[in-house]
């Protein structure tokens, strides 16, 4: 199976039912995400315990691509270091916006890299990075709405 149609695949998985789409209890750090230009939204809680990410859940409305990434992201997360986690975004984030064929690192990235596909269409790249800015924000645990823009 290649990428692309792994890409669809996971979209539709996760789309239609999203991974720990529920909050955790206890949790200590909230985000919440907006993405005007498509009207997605995510709520994020997780709990940090020292340098762990012990829980992560969302709770959130918008296409397939923002809700299916953002429930990747958790899957990936849960149990992370922050550490980790921000080497994580380092390398989705990079996949999905600079302009190079070079293939994902798929060791890395896992299921992530099925995002790579989403590069080709700027306006989705929001969709797909909406839950990565707001996990950001909530580990600097700011208040207020992350957005895309
Ligand atoms: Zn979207």
């Amino acid at each position: 199976m290649d990428l692309r149609e792994l890409y669809q695949e996971v979209i539709l998985d996760h789309g239609k039912n999203p991974r720990n789409h529920r909050f955790p209890e206890p949790y200590n750090r909230e985000g919440r995400g907006y993405n005007p230009l498509c009207g997605d939204k995510i709520t994020l809680r997780l709990q940090l315990e020292g340098d762990t990410i012990t829980d992560i859940g969302f709770i959130g409305e918008g296409c397939a691509i923002s809700q299916a990434s953002c429930s990747t992201m958790t899957e990936a997360l849960k149990g992370k270091t922050l550490a980790e986690a921000e080497e994580m975004f380092g390398k989705f984030h990079k996949m999905l916006t600079v302009d190079d064929d070079s293939e994902p690192d798929l060791d890395a990235l896992g299921k992530l890299a099925v995002f790579a596909g989403v590069r080709e269409f700027p306006m989705r790249v929001k969709c797909a990075t909406l839950g990565w800015h707001t996990l950001n924000q909530a580990l600097r645990n700011e208040r207020g709405e992350a957005t895309t823009e």
